[in-house]
């Protein structure tokens, strides 16, 4: 079994414009005329992005400037030492790789504390902080909006950002922990945070500050 000698951390904000990321249905209130909601902490009601998203849309990105996939548009699943997707991520329906243990570790993403003072003012004081959005198909020969979805949207807000990067004997940490930072602006850069990416949802920003925790120093 392989050493586990490091951890790297990413800590920081993801600050997020008209973000996508749905709830289930059965959060509906009656009456209300959304088909998606927004996902929300059960306890808080605050709105979340939970790190299977975000480590998901990461490992999208990644894929996608590698050319990788294991076939029917299903993540990479050759676990190669040398697949940098696999090493960090896990080999897909692999169960037994060479890159193996998975590397990253990333948490979900509540809101900042100044964004959770903005979402309970606005609770209490009936301001704004979701956006209920139509998303319309037009139809092409009469011009017609046909049935619209409503989507809620958390309009504006901030995300507290905690990814660990575990490093193993052998691995090369810094090339590791630039292609995960990579990946993030990448979705900065060129993409998006949660569902209608393309039709301008999940604007995202991230603030990132990199550290490096001593296993041996790591006690409670
Ligand atoms: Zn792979």
């Amino acid at each position: 079994m392989k050493r586990m000698i490091s951890c790297g951390k990413l800590t920081g904000t993801i600050q997020s414009q008209g973000l996508r990321i749905g709830g289930v249905s059965q959060n509906l209130e009656i009456g209300s005329q959304l088909d998606l909601t927004a996902l929300r902490d059960p306890i808080s009601g605050r709105p979340y992005i939970p790190g299977s998203s975000l480590k998901g849309s990461l490992r999208a990105m990644l894929e996608r400037i590698e050319g990788k996939s294991s076939g029917r548009g299903e993540p990479c699943g050759c676990g190669d030492r040398d697949c940098k997707i696999c090493v960090i991520f896990g080999a897909h329906k692999n169960p037994q790789p060479a890159s193996s243990p998975t590397r990253i570790v990333v948490r979900d993403a509540h809101l900042t504390k100044d964004s959770a003072e903005a979402f309970d003012n606005a609770r209490k004081e009936g301001g704004v902080f979701f956006e209920e959005k139509a998303e319309n198909l037009v139809l092409r020969d009469s011009g017609l909006a046909k049935e619209p979805r409503w989507q809620e949207r958390v309009w504006s807000a901030s995300f507290d950002l905690d990814i660990l990067l575990h490093i193993y004997e052998g691995d090369n940490p810094q090339s590791l922990m630039r292609y995960v930072r990579q990946g993030l602006g990448l979705i900065q850069e060129t993409g998006a945070l949660g569902a209608g990416g393309s039709r301008g949802s999940g604007q995202v920003k991230f603030d990132v500050q990199e550290s490096w925790l001593e296993l041996e120093k790591i006690s409670v």
